[in-house]
Formats: C-alpha cells, structure tokens, sequence
C-alpha cells in the first residue's frame, strides 16, 4: 500500500515561528511547501476502494489546474470570462470519479473539512454549452487562431497525464488547442524553473497544506521533555526538539511533571495551503494571481497570531469566495491527508 510517496514530491521546508503575546509558549508553524507531481500507481494517495468507503475522508491539500495569468488569454478585459469558461469545459466528475476515484468534487480553493472549508459555496458545473457561450461573449471563436498554440505543462506521473489528456480532449471542445509539455517529475530543479518561468499558458499541480502543532524540548540528561515554557529547562547543550509529543515518546523520553505537556491537538493549517499559492508574494504562487484584498485578509491572519478561530475562517472563507469569482484555477481534486 505504501507507494514512496516522497519520491513524488518535491518539498522544502520552511520554519516560520512565532511568539504568543500573552502565553510565552512558542507555537511553531512548520510549513511544509510540497509540489505534488502525480507520478503514482494504483494506490494513488494512499487510500484504496477498500477503506474509502467506510472512512470518513480527510483532506489537507488540491490539484489543479493553474492559468498564468501574465498571459493575453488570462489577463485581457474579458479574462474573466475565459477563466469562467475553462472552469466549466473541464470535466471534473470525469477526473475525480474515473481517474482518482474519489467522487468529491470541489467546490473552492479550500478542502472540504479543513478551516474555512464552505459548504454553501456552489462549484462550477460541468457545463459545455455554457462554456463556449462565456467563450464567444468574451470575443473567441472556435477558430480563433489565438487559443490555437496554449501550452500545458505538467509531470510525467501516469495519472497526471491522463488528467492532462482529458482537459486538452476537453478544451478542444471550446476552441482551445493545447500542447503538452511534459518533464520528468524527478527533476525537481527543472520542473520548478519551468513553473517559475512564466513562460506556459498553463500548468498543473499540487499542493499540500502542513499540520500546527507544539514543538517540545527534551532534556538529554533527565530524559524528560518539557513545554517551551517550562522553569525545569535543559541548557542549550542538552535540549533535543521534538516536533510532536508522539515523536518525544517514541524517542525514549517521558513527559515532565512539573510542565506537564499534553498531547497536542492537530490542526491542518489553511494558511500554510492558501498564501503560498494565492498571496501576491507566495512561494508557490505560479499563476501570478494578485489580488489586493485577498493579501490584506491574509497579512490580517499573519500579522496576529491571536485573531480567534472565527475571525481566521471568516478571512479564509472571503479567500476563498473571491478567488471563486474570479478563479486562477481549476481545482481538479482535493488531496486525501495521509
Ligand atoms: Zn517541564
């Protein structure tokens, strides 16, 4: 069952930290940037018929498709449109039901379970007719030599190019001629210049969000682990960190009576999916996308590490509405958390 998911991906690391006003407990934010290329077999994703069934499904990540939106067809007045459009030529109940099996479709930016997930926001429907109206009103015919030379990049992971087949068999429906260009999803160096380069019309991939969670300080000497808050510290020589109150105990190391750490309650961050792809200034932002007020509700979030749980899910749920409006994507599936 297990497919050495991490030959697939192409992650860095990146340690964000952060200090609580009120409570000197450091909560650290590891956010762990992951390009997904599928380049999977049978057990895609880690979940099978089987189990699916009966699980309740988590998601922490997309895949989609990405417009770069510094191109004519994505960034003239009528772009609106066209993106519109894509949205609805794609068929997604094709892709989710065929290709990887999971009939949830998306509706947003957000995966369904996750913080500011919205089960009132409707999603685009397949709908060709009324693609190639939005088409046509937003000045492409069918034969219009412009849409005849769109370009598509993506991995050679067998599903992604079967993805990859479907939308260009798709697109072909509205006008749009696509051509393929293919990389290795094991050149990691390549496929991320390529993504960065702005030189493709279009692009897929995914993204995955990370897990909050308390970092905890083991003492060398005693065995025991600590809060970061805890008078019964360590010196710097003889701390170890451990990530998870899992990883302490599995290290050998017992919990300190006197701080006494509790098992941490995971949370999949939205944040860490979100402003990566969708922040003007995002690390994985490859369709361009800009949009001064999505940045604004997400500097709000960054900016305050004590905004209550309700106010974050307001500002990621107006995220996720605008961006819906005017979409720099096609979200093709939500990724099953692992
Ligand atoms: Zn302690």
């Amino acid at each position: 069952m297990k497919n050495s998911k991490s030959e697939t991906l192409n992650s860095k690391q990146v340690q964000n930290s952060k200090s609580k006003n009120q409570n000197p407990l450091f909560r650290f934010i590891g956010i762990l940037v992951i390009v997904i290329c599928l380049g999977f077999s049978a057990s895609d994703f880690g979940f099978n018929h089987a189990y699916a069934a009966n699980a309740q499904k988590e998601y922490d990540g997309i895949w989609f498709l990405g417009f770069n939106l510094h191109k004519d067809l994505f960034s003239d007045n009528n772009s609106t449109s066209v993106k519109k459009a894509l949205n609805l030529a794609i068929n997604r109940p094709f892709i989710c039901n065929k290709i990887i099996s999971d009939p949830l479709i998306p509706t947003g930016v957000i995966p369904a379970g996750m913080p500011g997930y919205d089960s009132a926001l409707k999603g685009y429907p397949f709908d060709l007719k009324y693609a190639k109206e939005l088409m046509k009103a937003a000045g492409y015919s069918l034969n219009d030599p412009r849409i005849k030379n769109i370009n598509l990049l993506h991995t050679d992971g067998k599903k992604t190019i079967e993805i990859a087949k479907a939308i260009e068999k798709n697109l072909a429906q509205i006008g749009i001629k696509l051509t393929r260009v293919q990389f290795s999803y094991q050149d990691n160096q390549k496929w991320s210049d390529a993504l960065s380069s702005g030189q493709y019309h279009m692009f897929l991939m995914g993204y995955k969000a990370n897990v909050i969670g308390t970092v905890f300080v083991g003492d060398k000497d005693t065995k025991f682990f600590h809060l970061p808050s805890c008078t019964q510290l360590p010196s710097s020589d003889n701390q170890i960190m451990f990530n998870t109150y899992a990883e302490a105990v599995a290290t050998g190391y017992a919990a300190c009576p006197v701080c006494n750490p509790e098992i941490e309650e995971e949370e999949t961050d939205t944040f860490s999916l979100l402003q990566p792809l969708f922040h003007s200034a995002g690390s994985a932002n490859f369709t361009f996308y800009r949009n001064a007020k999505v940045d604004t509700l997400f500097d709000q979030i960054a900016a305050n590490p004590d905004l209550p749980g309700d106010q974050k899910t307001a500002n990621f749920k107006e995220i996720n509405s605008i961006i819906q409006s005017d979409p720099p994507t096609v979200n093709l599936f939500y990724i099953t958390k692992l």
